[in-house]
Order: structure tokens, then sequence, then C-alpha cells
């Protein structure tokens, strides 16, 4: 699945890069980081049991954010590519809310977005990142058991 997850980002990078999914450099994603991200999530999920992923419609930041080419608009290019066919919106956020690594691990592993399905929760996680400003970057997980279906 961690495979799965590196190549729908690398078919990202290297189609905003112009190159074929071979020879892209993850430049714009730092290298220990995503293993971690990536490879972390994927083991989560199992360590859980999780068996099905759903996800709520995805907040876009807006503005800047520097690499190596300079300027680029954010949500990120390659985050863009990943995330057609998703539901998302703009948010009032004036960073970036979803990475690249983080559209690929959420497109990969998510079979359904938008609406909560029912569930009864049982656990609840929280994921903060070190942004400060108008809008947390929070990532809020529940784990929980589907409601059988009346009838
Ligand atoms: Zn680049």
């Amino acid at each position: 699945m961690s495979k799965k997850i590196f190549y729908n980002l690398a078919v990202a990078e290297g189609k905003v890069h112009n190159t074929s999914v071979d020879d892209v450099h993850f430049h714009e994603v730092g290298a220990v980081d995503s293993i971690i991200d990536i490879v972390g999530s994927v083991i989560g999920l199992k360590k859980l049991g999780v068996n099905h992923v759903f996800c709520s419609k995805l907040p876009l930041g807006s503005g800047f954010v520097n690499c190596s080419h300079g300027k680029i608009p954010i949500p990120a290019p390659a985050t863009v590519e990943l995330l057609r066919d998703v539901p998302v919106y703009q948010s009032n956020a004036n960073h970036e809310m979803v990475t690249p690594t983080g559209a690929a691990v959420i497109t990969t592993l998510a079979e359904e977005f938008g609406e909560m399905p029912s569930i009864k929760i049982e656990k609840i996680g929280y994921g903060a990142g070190k942004i400060q400003s108008n809008q947390p970057g929070i990532l809020r997980v529940f784990l929980g058991k589907k409601e059988k279906r009346e009838n």
C-alpha cells in the first residue's frame, strides 16, 4: 500500500514536472518526512484493524508556498492533480492545508469522500501541524464501527 501511495504521488509529481514517473525527484516532498507520513499511515491503519477509510471534503488553503521553482500557488500543482474527482472547498486558511503527500495518502486509502457514514465512534485521534495561522492545521480521525442498517 505504501508503494501504491508513492506511485500515485510520483504520477502527480511527474505530470506537473512534465517528466516520467521513473525520473521523478520528490524535491518538493521532504524525503524522510514523506516516508514517515506514508509508511506510518499504512502501519497505523493495519495496527488499528481499519478496513474502510472515509474522508470529509478537503479544505484547500490559499496563497503561495516557496519551493525550488520559486513561488507556487496553494494548493500545490501536484496536490490538485491528486485531488481530481475529490470534493474540496476553499477555506480561508492562508497556508497549505493539504500537501501532495497528504493528498497521495488520502486519495489512495479512502474509498469515499464527503458525508461521514453512520458509525459508533470508539476512538478519536488528533494530529496537529506546526503552522501558526488563522486556521489550525489539524487532522482528526474517528475510529468506529459502521452501524448495521435497519431492515
Ligand atoms: Zn518541482
